[in-house]
């Protein structure tokens, strides 16, 4: 089945009760048993819920794997995996990374004994030199988060596999339309279902997939131990939202080229991050993994003064100024104050991260609106 297709068919069926076409809000804590050992594969709503069931069947195949587990939030499905390691495991990861991982990372792990490295994996040498006989996992995340580094998933999956080493790849900024980790040897992919899934920014939820069965069922009972999971409500918004994702990527990636282009040729716009540009330093390798490039970006102004961008990001009235991306509206924020905030600004600013770069999350209106916002906000920035 193509794309567009598994949108929209992929995990739902008709209800076998009434043949209600759209999957019901399974609003239940618990499921009535005919004997003590006997169950319709549901016994209890922290384990299984089938409102949850047909989304999470619906996201793998979205990312072409076999199972799919869903969460309360994407920090809650990066934890879960974090928490397969041990005390003196060691973790390969990007210094360009969502600023909630970094914080989970450094302030909620590194005290259990787990060790992160953060590296440039825009060269798979960097991880080279970094990895040994301790190194459990890489955790990549690509296009990075808010600078829009694009990493060689398939030559970091070629290192980790030669040392015995899971790969997991965050792919909130891709998106399934956009990227599928696992045709490139990943174990496992994360989402923030927050984000592009969803798509109407309604819902907070995570997911991971896998095709290893034994990871599905490892990663699954730490779910049901620690209990990360999401609600019904939430599974049929998402559900919902799904069966857009197709056509609304395909206007954020349309979108998104026009208003870089925009910016690119603008006299007070400086650096413009995205990956879609020829000569961004990633090109190559993000036309070889993905099919399209999004439509989030990051710029800077040409005069590098925090106030002109606070100004511009005060007069904008299209775009929204608000944390979060990959919903219909356009939003615009700022890393450094917003959601980068948690990560030092000696750290931040060495991984080229500066005080007046600003992120855009281009949404689906008419694209002229956009433009004509931005330069309007421009002209008094
Ligand atoms: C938002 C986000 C997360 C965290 O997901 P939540 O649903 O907010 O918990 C993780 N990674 C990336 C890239 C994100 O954008």
């Amino acid at each position: 089945m193509k794309f567009g297709t598994k949108a929209i068919h992929a995990g739902v069926e008709p209800d076998p009760t009434t043949g209600a076409i759209m999957t019901p809000i399974y609003q239940t804590s618990t499921y009535v048993q005919p004997s003590p050992a006997k169950h319709k594969g549901y016994a209890y709503a922290r384990g299984a819920n089938p409102t949850r069931t047909a989304l999470q069947k619906s996201i793998a195949a979205l990312e072409n794997g076999k199972f799919g587990i869903c969460f309360s939030s994407g920090m809650g499905a990066t934890d879960t995996v974090i928490k397969m390691l041990k005390p003196g495991d060691e973790v390969i990861t990007s210094n360009d990374l969502y600023g909630g991982s970094y914080r989970m990372f450094t302030r909620v792990y590194e005290k259990f004994g787990i060790k992160f490295h953060f590296l440039d994996l825009t060269k798979a040498s960097n991880a080279e030199q970094h990895v040994n006989e301790k190194t459990k996992l890489f955790w990549l995340e690509t296009p990075s988060n808010p600078l829009m580094r694009v990493i060689d998933i398939q030559a970091l999956v070629v290192l980790a596999k030669k040392n015995n080493c899971l790969v997991a790849v965050d792919n909130t900024f891709a998106s399934p339309f956009l990227q599928n980790p696992l045709d490139l040897g990943a174990d496992i992919v994360m989402h923030s279902v927050t984000k592009y899934l969803s798509g109407h920014s309604d819902v907070i939820m995570g997911a991971l997939v896998t095709n290893d069965e034994k990871l599905r069922d490892e990663l699954a009972f730490i779910t049901n131990s620690c209990g990360a999971v999401p609600g019904p409500q939430d599974c049929f918004l998402v559900l919902r939202g799904i069966k857009t994702l197709h056509l609304r990527m395909e206007r954020h990636c349309q979108n998104g080229r026009k208003v870089a282009e925009f910016l690119r040729n603008h006299p007070k716009v400086g650096k413009v991050y995205w990956p879609g540009f020829p000569d961004h330093p990633n090109h190559e390798i993000a036309k070889k993994q993905m099919r399209d490039f999004g439509g989030m970006m990051s710029f800077e102004l040409k005069v590098d003064k925090l106030e002109n961008a606070v100004k511009l990001m005060e007069s904008v009235k299209v775009f929204s100024l608000a944390e979060s991306l990959g919903g219909v509206e356009s939003l615009i924020n700022h890393p450094a104050s917003m959601t980068h905030a948690s990560i030092p600004r000696e750290e931040r600013l060495k991984n080229g991260l500066t005080d007046t770069l600003i992120r855009l999350s281009v949404g689906v209106e008419d694209v002229d609106d956009l433009i004509e916002d931005l330069d309007q906000a421009l002209k008094v920035a």
